[in-house]
């Protein structure tokens, strides 16, 4: 049985990933942070279709709590197939009213987050002869945002952090790939006013904002025989918001 371990998914993107897994049979490894009761009922939820889980509270900024995340991952299913680095948090404003402590939390969660498991994982890979990495960017990585610069900048360093682990690995059959989501309806915009939301949504091709199971469905494709040649790809799925 193959195992895949989400960063960040207590709710969400990351949380839909875990439900989609599990319904197709893997070892689901949740790691959360803060959302302790989120994170439970995603674990009830998963046991009562009879797919196996286990929850792992870490803060991914912390190198010292990743590596036992993956050690407790590893010890539990013996091996890590898939790894998402899903986690993630956002801040919107003026770069220079960013505190200092905030501009570090976007880089360290977001970015620092994602080398950490990566480094700590791959080995795990390495030894299994194959694996899967799918980062999660966004596509203000990709093309950049007014008024989220630090987020942008943590997201297009995972798209640099994907070409390279994808060079660095490939020839050991570990594919490392990278989705940039457009705006997808999770708490992440539950901020935005509906006025905000009726004018992104003008600017959108599809008309209409993506759902987390938009995401979910390529991460699968991905880290399934199905995305066995594909590797070092940066996946915009945005509705055609970035066209
Ligand atoms: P969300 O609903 O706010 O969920 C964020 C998740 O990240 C939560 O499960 C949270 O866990 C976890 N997290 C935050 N800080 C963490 C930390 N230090 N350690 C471990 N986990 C942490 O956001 P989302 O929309 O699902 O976002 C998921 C990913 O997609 C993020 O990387 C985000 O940047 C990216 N994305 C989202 C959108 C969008 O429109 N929603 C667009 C582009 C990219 P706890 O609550 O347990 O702390």
């Amino acid at each position: 049985m193959k195992t895949i371990l989400i960063t960040g998914a207590s709710r969400g993107i990351g949380r839909e990933i875990a439900k989609l897994f599990a319904k197709n049979g893997y070892n689901v490894a949740i790691n959360y942070n803060k959302s302790i009761n989120d994170a439970k009922s995603l674990y009830n939820e998963i046991v009562s279709i009879n797919a196996n889980a286990i929850l792992l509270k870490a803060d991914v900024k912390n190198p010292n709590e990743v590596k036992q995340m993956v050690e407790d991952t590893i010890a539990c299913f013996g091996h890590i197939d898939v790894l998402v680095n899903n986690a993630g948090i956002s801040y919107k404003g003026l770069i220079f009213d960013e505190s200092d402590e905030q501009t570090q939390e976007i880089i360290n969660v977001n970015l620092l987050g994602s080398i950490y498991t990566s480094k700590y994982v791959i080995p795990s890979m390495l030894k299994n002869g194959s694996g899967k990495i799918i980062n999660i960017s966004s596509i203000w990585g990709n093309v950049g945002a007014s008024l989220e610069s630090t987020y942008s900048a943590s997201k297009a360093g995972l798209i640099g952090l994907t070409k390279s682990l994808a060079k660095e690995y490939g020839y050991n059959n570990i594919c490392v790939n990278c989705i940039c989501p457009g705006v997808i309806d999770t708490d992440m915009n539950k901020n935005l006013s509906k006025a905000e939301l009726d004018e992104t949504i003008k600017q959108i091709p599809a008309g209409k904002i993506g759902k987390t199971n938009d995401i979910s469905n390529l991460v699968l494709f991905l880290a399934e025989s199905t995305g066995d040649y594909i590797t070092g790809q940066i996946i915009t799925v945005d509705g055609g918001f970035t066209l």
